[in-house]
């Protein structure tokens, strides 16, 4: 699976937490981030991220391109609901194009320990269809 990882800088830590939990789920995975986050989570982790731009210079709409076109099948976005982000807008698009593809995407530890549960019980397994019945592919 295809899976990524943003957190915004008062919940980095919470993301790292997080990850290192269930490392030995996502070791198995293609993971992606934004920038920032994906330094923290393999500076304490043993995992290989794909690291995209910082989030507020259009890391999250590198993400949203892979969700448009429906190659991104999880998204742990740990949002700072208490702080104004310079990047709302791209925060929002990217939540508005999961919610065009039917993305599953968790905007606090506790959603996302739900699905990271439900990825280890084999749960996604939907995805793997999606991705080899994509339109204009063989
Ligand atoms: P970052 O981006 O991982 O580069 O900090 C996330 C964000 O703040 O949107």
């Amino acid at each position: 699976m295809n899976i990524a990882f943003i957190a915004h800088d008062r919940k980095k830590d919470e993301m790292v937490n997080f990850v290192t939990a269930y490392e030995h789920v996502f070791e198995g995975h293609q993971l992606y981030s934004t920038g920032t986050t994906g330094l923290r989570i393999m500076e304490q982790t043993k995992l290989n991220l794909h690291r995209f731009m910082s989030g507020p210079l259009g890391g999250d709409q590198q993400i949203g391109a892979l969700v448009a076109q429906n190659e991104m099948d999880l998204i742990i976005f740990l949002r700072d609901p208490l702080m104004a982000q310079p990047h709302e807008p791209d925060i929002i698009a990217l939540l508005r194009l999961c919610d065009v593809q039917g993305i599953p995407v968790a905007t606090n530890v506790a959603t996302g320990e739900l699905l990271v549960r439900a990825l280890q019980r084999g749960d996604f397994a939907w995805r793997e269809l999606v991705h080899k019945y994509k339109p204009g592919e063989a």
